[in-house]
């Protein structure tokens, strides 16, 4: 490394990210050999068959309905109140489980990923999340000098690894006083899995046992940015009614965001949904949280805080919102769909798919495999054990034909 200047932690920290990068070659491809030609399963937002980026119709007639004011005005630090009404009872829909609950309004769910992380953990702490995982989960705990360990996510019958989770979290309450779990469910990044219930309930019984000396404290952070795509609504959210009474060394937070579920990627809106048994942690977490967003972005976007207020607030409007996404739902389940049958038929092994934006083919070389698709003009990211494919982003027609040729390029490969 050349001349620096940077601070002692900031030195030699560079975000190389591997989606944007084989988004690039799919691009740099496009340019060349023309767009019909290119299938790019890279990109992390939805695409509809005419690969052009979806927005809900209803989300986008709201938005330009807003006012000039709402656009403009700065919005309080925690959020506007109607915004985290609305976000909170969006979030559990009938399974809100009992307890106190506040929330924060955050930068997207990266942002209450990130207050999370650095309000629920000791400095040189480990955060653990599964072998499968969302980069920047990594890249967020680096930088606030905290690391990232991880349980392998399945077992040998590719069902939730309950034994590997209990180790890791064992191991780590044994020399941490404070851990965070990251549990992204449902419809998993990169995997597409979503925790059954009954895998939920025994997750639930682990933190329970391992954390009866009440000098532990856990924090889950359910990261539930793709709910919205994960089957029917309250089916999907099931699972959130066994967070009821915990004791009060466990919180819980889930992170909200309106990148996919509202087609907002970019206005960077979410929010982070504190639940305990005790009343003192959730004024705390309110505090603490409202807090680091004074000191790291101070408010956020407020139009679209409105935008889902005033969507919650009209039935219509929010009948709408929801069947205008169930085409989108059913758009990616077709595109998944034909990926799977054709996978079986080529006897290709994937990870197991239940919804989502993305499934993932695990491989030895895994760069390898896409080097060889890339001849194809097929862009896929490679991820450390497998290679991830961005059914959101692909139309069907260029669905076909994928799944045989990910099979050949593995064959080749290894
Ligand atoms: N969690 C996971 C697993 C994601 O894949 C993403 C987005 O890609 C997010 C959280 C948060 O996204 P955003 O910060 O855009 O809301």
């Amino acid at each position: 490394m050349g001349y620096s200047v940077a601070a002692s932690h900031a030195k030699g920290k560079c975000a190389t990210d591997r989606i944007f990068g084989a988004n690039g070659a799919a691009v740099k491809a496009a340019l060349e050999v023309g767009k019909s030609y290119v299938t790019n399963a890279t990109i992390g937002a939805i695409l509809d068959d005419e690969e052009k980026l979806s927005c809900l119709p209803t989300v986008e007639q709201v938005y330009r309905s807003l006012s000039m004011n709402d656009i403009i005005a700065y919005a309080p630090i925690a959020g506007l109140p109607a915004f985290l009404t609305a976000a909170i009872d969006l979030n559990f829909a009938d399974h809100r489980p009992d307890g106190y609950v506040e929330a924060v309004a955050t930068s997207g769910g990266s942002g209450g990923i990130h207050h999370t992380i650095w309000n629920y953990t000791e400095l040189g702490d480990t955060v653990l999340t599964s072998d499968w995982f969302w980069g920047p989960y990594r890249v967020l705990c680096q930088d606030m000098l905290r690391k990232l360990d991880t349980y392998t996510l399945f077992d040998e019958q590719l069902n939730f690894n309950l034994d590997a989770f209990e180790k890791k979290v064992a191991n780590l309450l044994a020399v941490q006083k404070s851990l965070v779990v990251i549990i992204n469910s449902p419809a998993h990044n990169p995997t597409g899995y979503s925790l059954t219930d009954s895998e939920w309930s025994a997750v639930l019984d682990v933190a329970k046992r391992l954390t009866k000396d009440p000098n532990k404290r856990l924090t889950f952070l359910v990261d539930v940015a793709y709910i919205d795509y994960a089957g029917e609504r309250n089916a999907a959210r099931s699972f959130m009614s066994q967070f009821s009474n915990l004791p009060k060394n466990i919180l819980t937070v889930f992170s909200t965001s309106m990148s996919k579920g509202y087609t907002m990627y970019g206005q960077r809106v979410g929010a982070m949904i504190g639940l305990s048994s005790d009343k003192d942690v959730i004024q705390e977490f309110a505090d603490i949280n409202q807090y680091t967003s004074r000191a790291t972005w101070s408010n956020i976007n407020r139009g679209v805080q409105q935008l889902l207020a005033t969507i919650y607030e009209d039935k219509n409007l929010l009948a709408k919102v929801d069947s205008e996404r169930a085409l989108l739902y059913q758009m990616i389940r077709e595109r998944a769909d034909l990926f799977m049958n054709e996978a079986k038929e080529a006897k290709l092994h994937m990870l197991p798919y239940i919804a989502g934006f993305f499934l993932t083919i695990p491989a030895k070389n895994p760069e390898a495999v896409c080097a060889e698709l890339a001849k194809d003009y097929i862009f896929a990211v490679p991820l450390a054990k497998g290679i991830r494919v961005a059914v959101c982003a692909v139309p069907k027609a260029k669905m076909v034909g994928f799944a045989t040729k990910m099979a050949q390029a593995i064959r080749i490969t290894e």
